[in-house]
């Protein structure tokens, strides 16, 4: 379908678009995330915003879950909708998803295997959607674009505040299946590691009900962004000092786990 798709919780295309360029208040983090001082490789699977795959924008939270060790997203369909974060008081941002493979490093999850090219979901907030608005306005969609991402300190992007173009997979003009395909040649993986995830499904908004089911801690999530703001780290009677200065570890409670 080329019209864009009107929705009640997101915007595609030239409406996602023009979301970036709007002011908003909001914190949050991203799905992708980066520990401070860290570096990773990554590889746009989508990110063009053509009629055909255009860019999506909607709103989220960041919240607070029992016994969880990471934050959790919940995408906002607004108070009037009954949206049980905005009911509380709570600011949505906005975001724009999109499909990457994390090429660099490798990772091993909780059962102990190693796992390497997998694909993720990154997700941006205004101030990184802008700068690759830019980059995608200038050179034509970031669809196979490798770049480094590296975060300086806590108070930086979680998705990285120093991002290196390296180079672009594919060839001047390919369309964003060809240059998928591209991307899976290159990095010797399946072309259905490469497939962009559903937005309207992976983020489709939850009710109430299954928040709370999911153990959202609504009372724990507004105790600390009235306390100390969803972008910043909780440091031990420090404020938000400089993160690399503060001492590592600590608490280990609700949310201590987490750099925001
Ligand atoms: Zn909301």
């Amino acid at each position: 379908m080329s019209e864009p798709q009107k929705n009640d919780w997101f915007n595609t295309g030239q409406a996602a678009v023009a979301q970036a360029t709007l002011k908003s208040g909001g914190g949050g983090a991203f799905r992708f995330y980066l520990k401070a001082g860290t570096e990773a490789q990554i590889i746009f699977l989508d990110g063009d915003n053509t009629p055909e795959e255009p860019a999506f924008n909607y709103r989220e939270h960041q919240y607070d879950a029992a016994g969880a060790r990471a934050p959790h997203y919940a995408s906002c369909v607004g108070a009037a909708r009954g949206c049980a974060f905005c009911k509380a008081g709570l600011q949505p941002y906005e975001a724009w998803p999109f499909t990457i493979i994390q090429i660099a490093p490798s990772w091993t999850d909780r059962d102990g295997k190693e796992r390497t090219n997998e694909r993720r979901l990154l997700v941006v907030k205004k101030e990184l959607m802008q700068r690759l608005l830019r980059y995608l306005q200038q050179h034509g969609g970031l669809t196979g674009t490798i770049w480094t991402v590296y975060r300086s300190n806590k108070k930086a992007y979680t998705a990285g505040d120093d991002w290196q173009f390296k180079q672009k997979v594919g060839k001047d003009g390919m369309k964003a299946d060809d240059r998928r395909k591209a991307v899976a040649e290159f990095l010797k993986i399946d072309p259905e590691r490469t497939l962009r995830i559903a937005y309207a499904e992976e983020l489709r908004p939850q009710s109430e009900q299954e928040l709370l089911a999911g153990g959202a801690d609504i009372e724990a999530t507004k105790a600390r962004a009235a306390s100390w703001g969803p972008s910043t780290p909780r440091e031990p009677g420090g404020g938000s000092r400089e993160g690399s200065a503060a001492p590592a570890g600590g608490g280990r409670g609700k949310g201590a786990e987490v750099e925001y």
